[in-house]
């Protein structure tokens, strides 16, 4: 049998039938199994791949054909201008959590000292962004997850960020005692039993789902989070295109002004924010 070579793996020796999956999820793992860019890919169709890596790059073709994410097989998501470890105790973190950073951003003035928190970091995804673009900021990266943590510090590590730490907790009460400029979360916020989740059945159940209505943890937040902020501050909170109604009352109700929606690329509502009055 000839040797397998780049274009052969991606084209004809697929053991995976045509359109069972998308092409680009293949050149991610092909150059993942070669330690290559995707691009590098397009300059070396015709050169050889030898026997152990093209048996690596089937074995995840086969999994990512029975489901497994292209995030989790190759160990890395994209998600600002970083390259992201994630493993399966970390949710993926998706484009939309970056409408939450820009926004958390635009209330951010730079070159002054701030006091902020990401509660869920999770792979550190928000934490890290804001520590980056804030560098005289300090940022306490919060979670539940022994596992997530783990990952979040070997990101910031991989990308010199000295200016996060790390707290393992429920939501705020590793924070006692201590008031922020921004609090941001991107939490879980599907309901329990909705359809969705099979989707998503890779990924870590206790950062997706929170209660009948998916609010569960958004109304803890909001419930601590006033405690928790100067005057002035600023909450943050990222859910479901169909919660933005319900999130606003609950942090109305909470005492919070300045309460408002924004919008995801798509059009939908992603993101409620608010702030403790002064
Ligand atoms: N903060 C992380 C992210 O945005 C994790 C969120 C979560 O686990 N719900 O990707």
């Amino acid at each position: 049998m000839p040797a397998a070579t780049v274009q052969s793996l991606l084209r004809e020796d697929s053991p995976v039938p045509a359109g069972a999956l998308d092409p680009a999820d293949a050149e991610w793992l092909l150059a993942h199994v070669l330690g290559r860019s995707r691009s590098w890919l397009y300059a070396h169709r015709d050169d050889p791949i030898d026997a152990v890596d093209a048996d690596r790059f089937r074995a995840l073709l086969a999994r990512r054909a029975a489901g497994e994410p292209v995030a989790y097989l190759t160990g890395r998501r994209g998600f600002w201008s970083f390259d992201l470890r994630v493993t399966p105790d970390t949710l993926i973190p998706r484009p939309e959590t970056e409408l939450l950073v820009e926004l958390a951003l635009t209330r951010l003035p730079a070159a002054t000292d701030l006091h902020l928190a990401d509660l869920g970091t999770g792979s550190g995804a928000i934490a890290l962004a804001l520590a980056h673009e804030r560098r005289r900021a300090r940022v306490i990266a919060v979670d539940v997850s022994v596992g997530a943590l783990e990952v979040a510090r070997a990101n910031a590590v991989d990308l010199g960020l000295a200016n996060v730490e790390f707290r393992q907790g429920d939501w705020l009460a590793p924070l006692a005692g201590e008031r922020f400029d921004l609090i941001a979360s991107n939490p879980p916020y599907i309901a329990e039993g909705d359809p969705h989740l099979d989707d998503l059945r890779h990924e870590p159940a206790p950062a997706l789902s929170s209660g009948r209505d998916g609010l569960d943890a958004i109304r803890s937040i909001v419930r601590e989070a006033p405690a928790h902020l100067r005057p002035g501050g600023w909450l943050l909170l990222e859910h479901g295109w169909d919660q933005g109604d319900a999130v606003r009352d609950i942090l109305a109700a909470a005492g919070f002004a300045e309460v408002m929606t924004d919008r995801d690329l798509e059009g939908r509502d992603r993101v409620t924010s608010g702030r403790r009055p002064v």
